[in-house]
């Protein structure tokens, strides 16, 4: 029997049954060309008083990508996790302001700021992203409080278009390409176990991890190699997707805490965590490995990851990014607390403490013990 007849036979055991939502959102992709579909949206949407957020180097891409319209505020305070006080003062700018449209250019945290603004002051938002951290695709907003980071869910926070221009990414420096990249596979994998999981999210997941395996080391081969860029991006939309539907499972729920308690950056903290995850939950979710590793054109999922890893030089350890062995059990609890009971594998005090070891040192992610 060939390898498809034995995937179908396997299928056609398991009744299908399941809800999915599928949030709406226009998507522009186009290498290019997010002026002129920025303008186009804005005439659409008949908006009068933009307000563009965008921070740091975003800022240069900002001002080319909103060269064609007239910009009513300028607002360049980002920080990532979006401490509380920061959205707050975008949130009264926009008031007095009296702003009609929020147009984003940026990472995940440009991103994260528009939508704070978005849930208190119910305002359309375009977004043009320019990593690949795909937060503009989801209905989650992100907000941090003395030291904790909250999520919830709320339609009013989804960009109602998002504009993909592969262009905007080239500046993003390689190891931070690699990073946002290795975060927009974290959404993919972990959907596949997360509490919402089901076929359609994981055929969204299993394409955009074919997607992503191609295009970051073609980035690493050249940086300014425009089907890398565009296959990455693509691949990230189609993470986000899969993440916004499926939920969060262990693996952002681990960084979650990482980055809203230890101030971890957020990119990276995926990056590294992600085969840890891996190799502790893929032995307890066959079918989940079983996908990923044929995505990954690999015997197993973590083999494929690690192949990936490699070419990409992925970073390793937490410890580079300032985490130490004695925070992980604090971690762990805190972690522990969140972690969905739906997780294929029992998750206990002990087995995630020695998982954020494990990942503070950089072991062999194959070395995290397979029994509880
Ligand atoms: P980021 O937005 O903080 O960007 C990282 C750095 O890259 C910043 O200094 C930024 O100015 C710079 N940068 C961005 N684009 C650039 C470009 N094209 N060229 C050069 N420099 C560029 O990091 P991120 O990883 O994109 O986003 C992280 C944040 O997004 C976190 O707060 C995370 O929680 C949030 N996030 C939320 C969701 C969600 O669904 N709500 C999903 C993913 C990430």
């Amino acid at each position: 029997m060939s390898t498809e007849e034995l995937e179908m036979e396997d299928r056609s055991t398991d009744a299908l049954s399941f809800e999915h939502i599928t949030l709406g959102q226009k998507v522009l992709f186009g290498a290019g060309k997010a002026a002129d579909f920025l303008v186009d949206e804005v005439r659409r949407k008949k908006a009068e008083r933009v307000m563009v957020i965008a921070g740091g180097r975003e800022l240069g891409i900002a001002r080319q990508v909103t060269s064609h319209i007239d910009v009513h505020v300028w607002h360049d305070e980002v920080v990532m996790h979006v401490p509380v006080e920061v959205a707050e003062r975008a949130r009264v700018t926009a008031r007095e302001k009296k702003v009609d449209l929020l147009v984003c250019v940026g990472g995940g945290s440009t991103v994260g700021l528009a939508k704070a603004v978005a849930l208190t002051e119910k305002l359309p938002v375009v977004a043009v992203p320019t990593t690949y951290a795909g937060s503009e695709a989801t209905n989650v907003w992100g907000l941090t409080k003395d030291e904790r980071k909250t999520t919830g869910v709320d339609d009013a926070v989804l960009p109602q278009t998002v504009i993909y221009d592969p262009e905007l990414t080239l500046s993003l420096p390689v190891d931070l390409s690699v990073a946002s990249g290795l975060n927009a596979l974290a959404h993919c994998v972990d959907s596949l176990w997360a509490p919402k999981a089901d076929p359609i999210n994981a055929a969204l997941a299993v394409e955009g991890i074919r997607a992503l395996s191609a295009g970051l080391p073609a980035i690493v081969q050249n940086p300014q190699d425009m089907r890398g860029r565009e296959m990455t991006l693509y691949g990230a939309y189609l993470s986000a997707v899969a993440f916004a539907s499926a939920g969060s499972g262990i693996h952002h729920k681990i960084c979650h805490t990482l980055g809203g308690t230890f101030d971890l950056p957020h990119a990276q903290t995926h990056a590294v965590v992600l085969p840890y995850v891996l190799a502790f939950n893929a032995p307890h979710a066959p079918e989940a490995e079983r996908r990923m590793a044929a995505a990954f054109s690999a015997d197993t999922a973590l083999e494929g990851l690690n192949r990936l890893r490699d070419e990409v030089n992925a970073p390793r350890r937490l410890s580079d990014y300032g985490f130490h062995p004695e925070d992980a059990a604090e971690a762990a609890q805190i972690a522990l607390e969140i972690i969905p009971p739906s997780n294929p594998r029992s998750v206990t005090l002990k087995n995630l403490t020695d998982l954020l070891l494990a990942v503070t040192c950089g072991d062999d992610p194959a070395s995290v013990p397979s029994d509880n």
